[in-house]
């Protein structure tokens, strides 16, 4: 039987680092985009991963990668690429620029990146992840500190459900998933998660859900998360 194949977005370091190197144990044919492939030293130690280089961002590149990538068809297109966004997290004291690249990373550029890659998952088994947040879901209080960031996941859910609801039959699983509060660059001193554990619980939702359909907001441990 041929390997499953990955594209995963965005995987220099952290959680998105972490599932290519779990796939590539796992024995899954994983592509990989890095803003930088040169300075991606961790992932070129990956014997087999092939790296593609991608801004998120630059709608003109999302473009070039589905055309170099245009003869794939992948079981797993994962966004996991995002950033937290200004210090400050006050949305009255956001500059239009600071609201523009956060909602541009973390909203329109993954959408983006769907709408030109989702006719290559596999028919009926492909699963397209957004790495969301628990944080998106409007009915936690918590994580007010980063009022700026949860709004741009909530925001991601919410583009994500309207982007799968007008794709023609039939659709690929969609998950939304929280990968717990991990130690990483981003999740910071006092995270309490394991960048493996969240990364093998990611997967084996991956694996789970894969075939059933629908849109489905879970946690790495398989936890149903309120929209
Ligand atoms: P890190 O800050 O450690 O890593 C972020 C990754 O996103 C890096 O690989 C970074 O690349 C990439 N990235 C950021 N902007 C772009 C861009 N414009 N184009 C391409 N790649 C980009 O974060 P984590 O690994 O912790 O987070 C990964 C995802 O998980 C994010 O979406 C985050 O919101 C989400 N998440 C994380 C949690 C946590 O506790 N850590 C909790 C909940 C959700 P580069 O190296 O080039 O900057």
């Amino acid at each position: 039987m041929s390997p499953k194949t990955a594209l995963i977005i965005g995987a220099s370091r952290g959680i998105g680092l972490g599932l290519v190197r779990q796939l590539h144990a796992d024995g899954w044919q994983v592509t990989a985009t890095v803003r930088d492939p040169s300075r991606a030293i961790d992932l070129q130690a990956l014997q087999g991963v092939h790296i593609e280089s991608l801004d998120i961002d630059d709608a003109a590149a999302l473009q070039r990668l589905a055309q170099r990538l245009s003869d794939q068809v992948f079981d797993l297109l994962f966004v996991n690429a995002g950033i937290l966004g200004p210090n400050h997290q006050s949305a009255a004291a956001a500059t239009a620029e600071e609201l523009g690249q956060l909602f541009l990373t973390n909203v329109t550029a993954p959408i983006r990146l769907a709408e030109c890659l989702v006719a290559q998952l596999r028919p009926q088994s492909g699963v397209l992840a957004f790495m969301s947040s628990g944080l998106g879901s409007v009915a936690n209080p918590e994580g007010n500190n980063l009022a700026l960031y949860k709004a741009s996941k909530a925001a991601l859910n919410s583009l994500t459900n309207s982007f799968v609801c007008e794709l023609p039959e039939p659709r690929p699983t969609v998950l939304s998933l929280h990968p717990g509060w991990v130690k990483t660059d981003m999740g910071g001193d006092g995270a309490m998660v394991e960048v493996a554990d969240s990364c093998r619980g990611l997967i084996e939702q991956v694996e789970r859900f894969a075939g059933q359909g629908g849109h489905h907001f879970v946690d790495y441990q398989g936890q149903q998360i309120a929209w």
